[in-house]
């Protein structure tokens, strides 16, 4: 779910922080409504509500064809840049995973040759660090460092602010 351009520019700021609650609130629900469902549909489903669980929800997105992982870590799409929450259900279905492939190159290329948000986000480290040994899964955040910075800064949020992929097109 797109959080909405028209606050996340005035970041970081009490209207950025009620932005990003109103989209937790509201793709919760929507994740909690859907998964019930399914579940009286007869599907062993689980809700994974996006304030968090136990999921790398950036890594799901990629695998589900949604974006690429942008230099800090965040989920970065061709249609918010990195302006997005993700919600996931798991289920006992059989899904098709036939479909195409689409082409991140364009914004593959952008962000490899940006770095804005490593420069300007407080809680970036040095250098990329694995979040779970072994995993491949890479992040740029320290992730102590940005709570702080979400509870002292009005919610930051400089991150979503600053990339100009998830700029008004
Ligand atoms: S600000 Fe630049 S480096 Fe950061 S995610 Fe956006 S495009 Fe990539
Ligand atoms: S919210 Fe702020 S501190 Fe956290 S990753 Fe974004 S820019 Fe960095």
């Amino acid at each position: 779910m797109e959080l909405d351009w028209e606050q996340i520019k005035t970041a970081p700021s009490y209207f950025c922080a009620i932005e990003a609650f109103r989209v937790f609130k509201e793709l919760g629900d929507i994740v909690i409504e859907l998964t019930n469902y399914l579940q009286e549909q007869g599907y062993k489903a689980e809700a994974h509500h996006p304030f968090g669980g136990k999921l790398l929800f950036p890594y799901h997105a990629v695998a589900a064809n949604i974006g690429i992982i942008g230099q800090l870590g965040l989920l970065v799409t061709p249609e918010f840049g990195p302006r997005q929450r993700i919600g996931i259900i798991t289920i006992d279905a059989d899904i098709p995973l036939n479909r195409k492939k689409r082409d991140f190159s364009e914004i593959e290329e952008f962000c490899n040759n940006c770095g804005a948000c490593i420069k300007f986000c407080k809680a970036a480290l040095e250098e990329p660090v694995e979040k779970i040994k072994g995993s491949g899964v890479i992040s740029r955040i320290d992730r102590s460092e940005c709570i702080e910075r979400l509870i002292d800064d009005n919610y930051c949020s400089i991150c979503l602010k600053i990339c100009s992929l998830g700029h008004p097109k």
